[in-house]
């Protein structure tokens, strides 16, 4: 029999959708007043499905805001130097607020040229080391999209962050280290863990707040989780359930047991509809925000 869940659910499509809703009231602000339109370019290499499907989530997440969508695609053995010059074009062109390289990329392309190539002020997903730094500073900047997506819900939800213990596993530039550099920032009191750390369960039993983005299926339990804790869960796995006559079914899973630790917590992700929706709505806030940088610099 499956445990009652009691924890409540900090609904990340909620609140994407409302985070939508407002970046459309802004997008038509600036279009009333017949400005050109915000526009996000996303660089796609090669035939990974699972990129295929996220690049087409984030090209049909900017048409319901208004936001203009350019795909720039190539083949997986493309040049290094192709991908370049394109970013090059697309840092120059005056259509293009924001532009996203689509991860992971092809092991011969070297990633963190890649990303170093996309101008600062354009890069919607902060990862430029330029952004990362002022992150790290504490200044004011375009900021990664997931982690930012974790802080939004968090906020939301008024989930106490000052002066909570929170606990990060994983510590990827994606999510983990900037997630703990914005709770740092927020006043919270951070342990990042990895691969590497010791008497991790013991560790993140004693956070207030558990961010769990290690990319191991369902690995954080219930004995993991300190009673009326939040507990959020960045990863994202599918796998294969077998069906009632052997064939398998897909169900997407992430990184805790929810239904075990649902069972503890007080608030708690879902996996899917919490962190993933997030961070597509944070990718659509980022590009307009450096529409209005750029229109404000001019
Ligand atoms: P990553 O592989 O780059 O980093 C994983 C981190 O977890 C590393 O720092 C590693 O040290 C740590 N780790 C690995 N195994 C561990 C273990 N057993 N114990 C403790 N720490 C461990 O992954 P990532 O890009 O940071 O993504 C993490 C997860 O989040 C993946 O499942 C990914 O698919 C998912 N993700 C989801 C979203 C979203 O929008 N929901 C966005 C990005 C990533």
């Amino acid at each position: 029999m499956q445990e009652k869940t009691k924890a409540k659910i900090l609904d990340g499509k909620l609140v994407a959708n409302k985070v939508r809703d407002g970046l459309k009231v802004r997008v038509e602000a600036i279009l009333s007043q017949r400005l050109r339109t915000p526009g996000l370019a996303v660089v796609l290499v090669g035939d990974n499905p699972a990129s295929q499907i996220y690049v087409k989530n984030k090209i049909q997440a900017c048409k319901k805001v208004g936001i203009e969508s350019f795909l720039v695609q190539f083949p997986a053995d493309v040049p290094q130097d192709d991908v370049l010059a394109s970013i090059a074009k697309l840092n120059r062109s005056e259509a293009v607020d924001g532009i996203l390289v689509q991860l992971p990329l092809p092991k011969h392309l070297a990633t963190d040229v890649v990303l170093d190539s996309v101008d600062p002020d354009k890069d919607v997903d902060g990862l430029h080391p330029l952004n990362l730094g002022y992150l790290a500073a504490g200044r004011q900047g375009l900021r990664p999209c997931t982690p930012q997506g974790v802080m939004v819900l968090l906020e939301h939800y008024n989930i106490q962050v000052n002066g909570a213990a929170a606990v990060v596993i994983g510590r990827s530039n994606l999510v983990g280290k900037p997630l703990s550099l914005m709770l740092l920032e927020k006043h919270a009191t951070v342990t990042i863990c990895h691969s590497r750390s010791q008497n991790l369960e013991e560790i993140a039993r004693c956070a207030d707040i558990l961010v769990v983005a290690a990319g191991r299926e369902c690995m954080v339990k219930q004995s993991w989780v300190k009673p009326g804790a939040t507990v959020v869960d960045v990863g994202i796995h599918k796998r294969v359930v077998p069906g009632v006559f052997g064939a398998g079914e897909s169900e997407i899973v992430g990184d805790v047991d929810f239904q075990e630790v649902a069972s503890v917590a007080s608030f708690i992700t879902p996996v899917p509809g919490g962190v993933g929706p997030m961070t597509i709505a944070m990718l659509l806030s980022n590009t307009v925000y450096a529409y209005e940088q750029r229109a404000a610099s001019k």
